[in-house]
Parts: C-alpha cells; sequence; structure tokens
C-alpha cells in the first residue's frame, strides 16, 4: 500500500515504530535490534534465547531506524498535520519505556537547534504556515492547550505560576468542544508565540508539586491544538483537533522492589495505559462498546478518538540489550492495537 493511502484512511490506527540509536556509553556491538526493514518489518533478536526461539519479526506500516532524522520523522507525519485543518481530529502518540526516545521524538532536543526539533513544533509550525496558504478562502483561528495527567489528576501546563489545581473533564459539545475548559487556551498567532508557549510548558512539567527531573517519565503530556475554520464564500464553520501525547513510560516495575508513592504512581501509568490499548483495539475493531471511561486520557481524548479521527501511534524502542524485555512488550502493544 502506498504510504498515503495509509495515512488517508479514516478509522486505521497507524503504527510507526522508532529505534534510537545506541547513545555514548552503551555498547555498541550488542544492539538487540538486528535488521530495520524497508517494508515496515523488524527483527528483534534476544540473546538471551537460543535458536529459533531468539528471533522476533514484527511489521508495522513504517519502521525507521536509528539514523533516521528529525525531519525525515516530520515529513512521514505531515499528511496527518495537515488533515488538520480539513476539519479532521488528530491524534499522535508517543509510546514506549523511559529512555526510549518518546520526548526526542515529540519535543525535540533544543529547540534553539532547527535539525532536533520534534513533531510538536514543527507541526504547529506548519498548521500556520498552510493555513497562511488559504487565507483567501479560509480563517483560521489556533489555539493551544498543554495538560499533564500525573496520578489520574489533570494539571494544567500553561500557567505562568505553576499552580496546580486539579482540573475536571467534561464531554459535552457545550463548552466549545473541549473537554478540559478550565485548562489555559491560549491563542496563537505566530511561531513565535508557540514557541514560547512550548517553553512554558516544558518549563512546568519538569518543575512539578514532587520536583525531580524524572516526573515527567511517569505523567502523560498533551498538547492540544484547535482550529477553528469559517469558509469565507459560504460561511461554513469546521473544527479540527491535533493531540500530540507524550506517554508515561511504559515499563513495567517489580512489586516486589518498588513501594509507596512510585508504586502507586506504576499502578496508575499501567492502567491508563492498558485503558488506551483497549480503547484503540476496540476502535479498529469497530466494537459497539468503546470503553472510554477508564482512564483519565481517555476520557480527554473521547472526541478525538474514533468517528472522525485520525490515530497515529508512534512506539519508540531502544536497542540497549538490556531493554530487551520492555522491547518486545512494546511491540506486543503495538501489535495488539494495530
Ligand atoms: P523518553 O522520553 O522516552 O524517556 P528521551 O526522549 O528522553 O526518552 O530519550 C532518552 C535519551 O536518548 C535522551 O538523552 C535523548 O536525547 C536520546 N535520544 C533519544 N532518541 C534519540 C535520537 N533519535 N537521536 C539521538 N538521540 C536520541
Ligand atoms: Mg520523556
Amino acid at each position: 500500500m502506498l504510504f498515503n493511502e495509509v495515512l488517508d484512511l479514516k478509522g486505521k490506527i497507524r503504527i510507526y515504530c522508532r529505534v534510537r540509536p545506541i547513545l555514548p556509553g552503551e555498547s555498541k556491538d550488542q544492539s538487540t535490534v538486528d535488521y530495520v526493514g524497508e517494508n515496515g518489518s523488524i527483527l528483534i533478536v534476544n540473546s538471551l534465547r537460543k535458536g529459533k526461539d531468539s528471533k522476533k519479526v514484527f511489521s508495522f506500516d513504517k519502521v525507521f531506524g536509528p539514523t533516521v532524522s528529525q525531519e525525515q520523522i516530520y515529513t512521514n507525519i505531515q499528511p496527518l498535520i495537515r488533515s488538520v485543518l480539513d476539519g479532521y481530529n488528530v491524534c499522535i502518540f508517543a509510546y514506549g519505556q523511559t529512555g526510549s526516545g518518546k520526548t526526542y521524538t515529540m519535543s525535540g532536543y533544543d529547540l534553539n537547534t532547527k535539525e532536533t526539533w520534534g513533531v510538536n513544533f514543527r507541526a504547529i509550525c506548519d498548521l500556520f504556515q498552510i493555513s497562511k496558504t488559504r487565507e483567501d478562502v479560509i480563517e483560521y483561528k489556533v489555539g493551544v492547550q498543554m495538560i499533564e495527567i500525573y496520578n489520574e489528576q489533570v494539571r494544567d501546563l500553561l500557567v505562568i505560576d505553576g499552580s496546580t489545581k486539579r482540573l475536571d473533564i467534561y464531554n459535552n459539545t457545550q463548552l466549545n468542544g473541549l473537554t478540559v475548559p478550565d485548562a489555559s487556551w491560549v491563542p496563537v498567532s505566530s511561531t513565535q508565540d508557540v514557541l514560547d508557549l512550548i517553553r512554558i510548558g516544558q518549563k512546568n512539567r519538569i518543575v512539578g508539586p514532587t520536583a525531580f527531573n524524572e516526573r515527567s517519565s511517569r505523567s502523560h503530556s498533551i498538547l492540544t491544538v484547535h482550529v477553528h475554520g469559517k469558509e469565507l464564500v459560504s460561511g461554513t464553520i469546521f473544527k479540527g483537533s491535533l493531540n500530540l501525547v507524550d506517554l508515561a513510560g511504559s515499563e513495567r516495575m517489580d512489586k516486589s522492589k518498588v513501594q509507596g508513592d512510585r508504586l502507586k504512581e506504576a499502578q496508575y501509568i499501567n492502567r491508563s495505559l492498558s485503558a488506551l490499548g483497549d480503547v484503540i483495539s476496540a476502535l479498529a475493531q469497530k466494537s459497539t462498546h468503546i470503553p472510554y471511561r477508564n482512564s483519565k486520557l481517555t476520557q480527554i481524548l473521547q472526541n478525538s478518538l474514533g468517528g472522525h479521527a485520525k490515530t497515529l501511534m508512534l512506539v519508540h524502542i531502544s536497542p540497549e540489550p538490556d531493554a530487551i524485555g520492555e522491547t518486545l512488550s512494546t511491540l506486543k502493544f503495538a501489535e495488539r492495537v494495530a
């Protein structure tokens, strides 16, 4: 199937897999990823097993190897982003264990270095640029919300003072279609506006109430771009949204080793990631009952998943031999939702 056909299919969940490079200090000759195929297959070698059992092939819509650049990743996502301006709801999830490259893909590495820009910033810049080319026929308004879900509590990431008011979720359409209407909704009209917002959001994500760096790995962050379009001739109004989600690390905690807050966090994360998997696979199977209510994450995204929506799961894996167990469970998760 042609790439654009894959992206254009409605109701289909698209799965891409990205393998991050081996980082300085990691052993070069023991990568667990043996082959990144052109056709979307990937061969994983598990050195803990022998013979036939040591090798397993997984197939997705696309597989990106360790040398694939941020720009190339974005090029493969761009058609989905464009469809937001046509009134689609698009969700892009970064899934994978902590350290597999989710934040690198979504937020980028350094906002001051263009080559390392992530999907978030490239997507929003693109939305502006495309909307400008259409300004004679459609008037667009773009607004951004950025929230975090930590231990099933929703927090606004766009507050300047770092306040931590708990936010409620609404799933009716009276409230302007916003599922978290109390989270700051910031209109943006330039890429500089977006850059400023992303900086605030990233800062808030790191200095939460339990201030330590790892917190961002234990929470889901959702950057939502709301697009309102008005066709100038007919006056027709339409809406589209783009949800860019950096999920909490998918690693399983050893219950005998973690306790207290850590265990609670781990349980919340496991539950919400399985709820997401359940919703996506129910949608893929066109089930009559979609279990949105089992987590805050799926409740918030209820209006953006299914129906007039396009979903992309960006699955991340690390080539480290120590990560083999998590790598396999990540790929199995992806297979289940495909
Ligand atoms: P996660 O968000 O999944 O925990 P990170 O995005 O923080 O993982 O990535 C872990 C480390 O690997 C970081 O130091 C990051 O800069 C690096 N890294 C991840 N992906 C890539 C990549 N494609 N190219 C170069 N470095 C990467
Ligand atoms: Mg991260």
